[in-house]
């Protein structure tokens, strides 16, 4: 038999085999059941029997001495039901003494074992019926008697016929009833299956906001449905994060190619002097700068994203880490008269990845330089807030609007995208100095209002031991 594939087919079966089981087992001891009463009463009827006779001789206990069939023997209690019972009896010797209604093949002696002088016995007659006997002895006028009686086990042996007859028809019933039953329940309990197959067949890339229906919530599918809804509400964000990544990565990456190729186009349209060529020449390696320092960013970024970053750990001296940052970009500040005020708690020591930690800082003073204007003083503050090193880059630049300050962590994302270009931000300075500050165990968060500076704060967990 092949196994049906649709699960609601397999619970009826296993459902209807189960009961089938089940009714089986219970079949089976009812029946036995049935039997040893049948038996039961058939030797109680016997031991009766074999009571009357006994009796019987006692009065007349003529028989023994005479012959077979010289006197009649009493006439024991027929049951309407079940067949007249019949006797014989004879002397040690094996002399017959007198026997009633023997059956046709009835062993005309019993040549048996010991135990049949006290457990009733089954015999096969010849005429294919079965009959139950018992023998019992007695002694009657000074003389040792066997008295055997017996009764058909017709009776009996028909009634579990019909006993089992009923069974054999009403099992495959009531296997046929719990099919169909435990196909109407799966069908109903797999219902929620069915609508959350039709549902997820819509699910595509393209309608990723799609999700499955949700009937019981607190049932087993409900929970299955909410849970199977969370995954693809994350798999849509990220989908979406990657799709606008990805959109704003070729644009990104286009504007300074776009600028390379008119550059060359328009050099090679008519001859130039050299100071001309040097010009362009300049100006495209301007653009493959910046598309060098993009690809740097997105690779960092992409392996940011894979977790193959080789970060180590190490002790560092968060302000002199500062100074030296602050130190290496002295000089764009200087190219805007801006004044850079380094004010460092020396005691401050946390454990980072240097290169990852300086790269944030970096980019947060990088920001700080190109966003403020020419002249505005920038400070670089290193402080002990009980368990943390925090790190400040604060200046007096335009600051940020409110709704702004959500997402220029984001990549790609720039509050003015015609400044920030000019500036040659591409939008993924914050992403990256969040990354790094992050990847090292530690926050960072801002604090800024138009027209009044921002504050770009890193805040790390200090090491246990630190130097004092
Ligand atoms: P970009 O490469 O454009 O600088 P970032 O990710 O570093 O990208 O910054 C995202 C946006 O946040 C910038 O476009 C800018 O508008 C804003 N921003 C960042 N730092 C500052 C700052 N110190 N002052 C004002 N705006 C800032």
């Amino acid at each position: 038999m092949t196994w049906p594939r649709s699960v609601r087919a397999r619970l009826a079966l296993w459902h209807g085999f189960a009961l089938l089981a089940v009714v089986s087992v219970y079949a089976i001891a009812v029946m036995v059941q049935v039997r040893d009463d049948l038996y039961e009463g058939l030797d109680g009827q016997l031991e009766g029997d074999a009571a009357l006779v006994f009796q019987w001789l006692r009065g007349n206990p003529r028989p023994v001495e005479s012959g077979v069939g010289a006197f009649e023997p009493p006439a024991l209690n027929g049951d309407s039901r079940a067949d007249v019972p019949w006797v014989d009896a004879w002397s040690p010797d094996g002399r017959r003494l007198f026997e009633a209604g023997r059956r046709p093949g009835l062993p005309s002696r019993p040549d048996l074992p010991p135990t049949w002088l006290h457990a009733p016995l089954s015999l096969d007659l010849s005429d294919g019926s079965r009959a139950r006997t018992l023998t019992r002895t007695a002694t009657i006028g000074g003389r040792p008697v066997f008295v055997r009686v017996g009764r058909s086990e017709d009776f009996a042996r028909q009634e579990l016929r019909e006993f089992a007859a009923v069974l054999g028809v009403s099992l495959p019933f009531a296997f046929a009833i719990a099919v169909g039953a435990g196909y109407l329940l799966a069908r109903r309990a797999l219902a929620p299956v069915a609508s959350m197959t039709v549902r997820a067949r819509r699910i595509t890339a393209e309608h990723l906001e799609e999700r499955l229906p949700v009937e019981h919530a607190d049932d087993e599918f409900g929970q299955l449905a909410s849970v199977v809804n969370d995954a693809l509400g994350r798999l849509e964000r990220s989908f979406h994060t990657l799709r606008r990544f990805t959109a704003d990565a070729s644009h990104e990456l286009r504007t300074p190619l776009t600028a390379i190729r008119s550059v060359g186009e328009v050099g090679l349209r008519e001859r130039r002097t050299e100071a001309e060529y040097r010009e362009m020449v300049g100006s495209i390696l301007e653009e493959a700068e910046r598309l060098t320092t993009m690809t740097d960013s997105l690779l960092l970024l992409s392996r940011a994203d894979s977790g193959k970053t080789d970060l180590r750990p190490a002790t560092i001296v968060l302000g002199d880490l500062v100074t030296e940052v602050a130190a290496d970009l002295e000089v764009l500040a200087e190219e805007k008269g801006q004044r850079l005020g380094v004010d460092v708690d020396p005691k401050v020591v946390v454990s980072a990845d240097r290169p990852t930690l300086r790269q944030a800082v970096i980019n947060l003073l990088d920001n700080a330089i190109k966003y403020s204007p020419d002249d505005a003083p920038i400070r670089l503050v290193v402080r002990r807030r009980g368990e943390r090193g925090v790190l400040e880059v604060i200046d007096q630049g335009p600051g940020i609007e409110p709704e702004h300050l959500l997402h220029i962590f984001e990549r790609f994302y720039r509050v003015d995208k015609a400044r920030a270009r000019g500036a040659g931000g591409a939008g993924l300075g914050l992403a990256i100095a969040r990354w790094a500050v992050e990847a090292n165990g530690g926050s960072l968060e801002v604090e800024s209002a138009p027209g009044h500076g921002s504050v770009f704060r890193i805040t790390l967990t200090l090491p246990l031991k630190e130097t004092s």
